[in-house]
């Protein structure tokens, strides 16, 4: 292709430098321009803060910023004011002491597993545990001679068998991801603590608001901020939370040596999403609430899987340890029925799309087969066998934030065209 004569060429920018003084050539103007607009600017929000670079103003002061107390600035993977103030929120909701922000919650539990777990060590897995976080710890930590040993919550007598002196770490989650079981948290945390096992929480559920982790004494809690924090279905992020200034400085330690930095751009999506969540949680549980009730109703529903609902599995726990419940739970449809019939009814939804996460304003559902979501708990000697209830096929319900009505209204076309 022939050369374009009139494209303006580098040189002729750069070159001849006029006589007045102070002129700058525009490449060198455009990196190093000296208008500083007036001060005194405040906005309701803070501000997005995008950086790798974070400037010093000498080299003094670059050497002697430290990055581990937060007091300064020294990197954008180590923070910025905006994702401070973030973290600050996150742990304050939850009344935690330090927060720290990760990419996506998977993240979140494997920087939790790594700062934490080293060779020879067990960690305890709950059956009903979010899968990717069960499968990163039994394909990843496999690998580093950490061993997996997956237990029943609703039996936590039997937890107590699985203990050993290798046992380092134990993981919470409640209720269980899809299957929505309610486990005896402070039961579990009592032979936790018992036998000296650190616990850990996925509260993503709860996000943040429902369940209050630390007045049960566990030692650590982890959110999926993509879900209710952001509320938005456009953002991934989650976060570790601890009380306890010793496990924060090995979380910190591994964070900054895995580089799992959060984008500006992110931190003030979620920063948006955290001033309305209160509102919205509530919004979600109530709706969710008034649908889970009509489901219960349906000749189709043998069961509905939601922790408010008196008789869903672990619901007397949840009374005693929760303040609310989210928009999520399951539906467990009537045995006789067969599972390509369930995905024609989700098919046959308008108003609920078909995708994975949840938190966000549009309503969702996912089919799920049980047996290939939840792991077997290792069988311990006087404890019932097999997994821990409701099997087989369930459909999962987000509930957003349309009219409940009107979802009432979809699921009841749905079920009169396909079941
Ligand atoms: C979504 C979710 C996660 C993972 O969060 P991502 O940001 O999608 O990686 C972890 N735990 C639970 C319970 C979740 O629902």
């Amino acid at each position: 292709m022939a050369k374009d004569e009139h494209a303006p060429r580098l040189e002729q920018t750069s070159t001849p430098a006029p006589a007045e003084p102070g002129w700058r050539a525009p490449q060198t103007l455009l990196q190093h321009h000296p208008y500083t607009p007036p001060g005194g600017f405040a906005s309701a929000q803070l501000p997005t803060y995008r950086a790798s670079t974070v400037l010093f103003d000498n080299v003094q002061q670059l050497r002697s910023r430290r990055w581990r107390d937060k007091s300064g600035y020294t990197y954008g993977l180590h923070g910025t004011p905006a994702s401070f103030a973030l973290e600050r929120r996150l742990a304050d909701l939850e009344g935690a002491r330090h927060a720290l922000l990760c990419p996506s919650g998977l993240s979140a539990i494997a920087l939790l597993d790594l700062a934490l777990l080293r060779q020879g060590d067990e960690l305890l897995v709950p059956c009903n545990a979010y899968a990717p976080g069960r499968d990163f710890a039994q394909a990843m930590l496999s690998r580093l001679g950490i061993r997996t040993r997956i237990y029943d919550p609703l039996q936590p007598a039997a937890v107590s068998a699985l203990i050993g002196e290798h046992t380092r770490l134990m993981w919470l989650e409640s209720p269980g991801s899809v299957s929505m079981e309610v486990p005896d948290l402070r039961e579990l945390v009592a032979r936790a603590r018992a036998a000296g096992v650190l616990t850990a929480i996925d509260n993503t559920w709860s996000a943040g608001l429902a369940l209050q982790p630390f007045e049960l004494g566990i030692d650590l809690s982890m959110q999926a901020l993509t879900k209710y924090q952001s509320g938005g279905a456009d953002v991934l992020m989650g976060a570790v939370l601890t009380r306890d200034d010793a496990l924060h400085e090995a979380l910190l330690d591994a964070h900054m040596r895995l580089g799992l930095g959060v984008g500006g751009d992110d931190v003030a999506l979620v920063l948006r999403g955290l001033s309305s969540l209160p509102l919205r949680y509530a919004a979600h549980d109530a709706s969710a609430r008034e649908v889970a009730r009509w489901l219960q109703q349906r000749p189709e529903v043998a069961r509905v899987v939601h922790p408010a609902l008196p008789g869903s599995p672990g619901h007397e726990f949840w009374k005693r340890d929760f303040r609310g419940a989210a928009g999520l739970f399951s539906i467990v449809f009537r045995d006789d029925i067969p599972p390509p019939r369930i995905d024609a009814f989700v098919d046959a939804l308008s108003l609920f799309g078909i995708g994975y996460s949840w938190g966000g304003p549009q309503s969702l559902a996912v089919p799920y087969d049980l047996g290939s979501t939840r792991a077997t708990p290792e069988p311990v000697a006087g404890s019932d066998a097999g997994p821990a209830a409701a099997p087989g096929y369930i459909v999962r319900l987000n509930i957003g934030l349309e009219r409940p009505e009107d979802l009432i209204a979809d699921l009841q076309q749905a079920l009169r065209a396909c079941l």
